[in-house]
């Protein structure tokens, strides 16, 4: 049994690691990199597939652990070059779909739906999804079983005791598996390496209140268009709030319709609205949720925080929250 990464380890994204037994070969994640910005002109970094192109008769399928770009954003130029079916649950497939259909790919793709503890036999390989939290809903860690033995994928994983859905990661199977054997363990997340604990969805919720309660005019949130839970808890605030909130960023756009559509978001009855009509309101009626909290050139924040915006100005007595921890790498664009 190989494992064979094609990126993603001691770097922040590139996430794809195959593992081979025999004739039979799949692929976990196939995630992209965002270029800093010493790589001006440069949209995305994807791995080097020329290892599955050279056994694409053994290819067997690409597993998805989470909808993450860095675990989902190459998926469609490797689909352009094999064939094989793709596995995710629902969340992921669909934010994976988008990216199909955007390459003009979605519909040839064989997307296979999975859910925690039901196995899939993959040619020579069972495999079993395993939930864990993380700042995207619908993540999974994978447990591979081999002709050599049992390895362990985490996932990527932001433990958290009271997660917003009330979906908490199933460590008992990771016990069970543990006690079980377990031939190797692959497991890294962001920032796994510094000691302590992030804190829980429901405390960013306690220090976002906060800030709702004391902003005397429009709030502009920046945060990751993949974030379900931040975006809930942004809109649920603005509701209680009595304010309205407008989506800027097509990512933002799109993510919202498609987590709305699978149950994953609860968009507070009329708190949207299109950015024309939110304009018009009092500022301190005004929410505006963006993308761009990493401050990537010509996202939206990026835009107004450069007065070069089309339709908002950040104007005295505005509070901008960048809702979002720094991508290592990307310091110098947020700052
Ligand atoms: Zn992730």
């Amino acid at each position: 049994m190989r494992l064979i990464p094609l990126g993603g380890l001691g770097e922040i994204g590139l996430n794809m690691i195959l593992v081979e037994s025999g004739d039979d070969l799949i692929a976990v994640d196939c995630g992209l990199m965002f270029p800093d910005d010493e790589l001006p002109g440069i949209d995305h970094v994807i791995p080097d597939f020329s290892y599955v192109l050279g056994k694409r008769g053994d290819f067997r399928a690409v597993v998805l652990t989470h909808g993450h770009e860095d675990h989902i954003g190459a998926l469609p130029y490797l689909l352009r070059e094999v064939h094989a079916p793709v596995y995710g649950t629902p969340l992921t497939l669909a934010l994976a779909g988008e990216r199909l259909r955007e390459h003009g790919l979605l519909e040839e793709a064989d997307l296979r739906p999975m859910r925690p503890r039901e196995r899939l036999e993959i040619g020579a390989f069972t495999v079993e999804p395993i939930r864990v939290t993380h700042s995207i809903v619908d993540g999974m860690g994978l447990a591979i079983r081999t002709p050599a033995g049992t390895v362990v994928h985490t996932g990527d994983f932001k433990l958290d005791p009271s997660p917003l859905d009330g979906e908490l990661a199933d460590v008992a199977r990771f016990a069970e598996l543990g006690a079980e054997g377990v031939l190797v363990l692959c497991s890294d997340s962001t920032n796994v390496d510094r000691p302590g604990h992030t804190r829980s969805e429901v405390e960013v919720g306690h220090a976002l209140a906060e800030r709702f309660r004391g902003a005397p005019g429009r709030i502009i949130v920046a945060t990751f268009a993949s974030h379900i839970h931040r975006i809930q808890q942004v809109l649920d605030l603005t509701a209680r709030h009595g304010r309205r909130a407008a989506l800027l960023g097509m990512s933002m756009q799109k993510n919202v319709v498609i987590a709305a559509e699978l149950g994953c978001l609860r968009v507070p009855p009329g708190v949207l609205l299109p950015l024309e009509d939110l304009t018009g309101l009092a500022p301190e009626r005004q929410v505006i949720l963006s993308t761009g909290s990493q401050g990537e050139p010509n996202s939206a924040l990026a835009l107004m925080a450069a007065r070069e915006h089309k339709y908002v100005q950040v104007a005295p007595g505005d509070l901008v929250i960048i809702s979002a921890r720094v991508i290592p790498g990307h310091e110098r664009t947020v700052g």
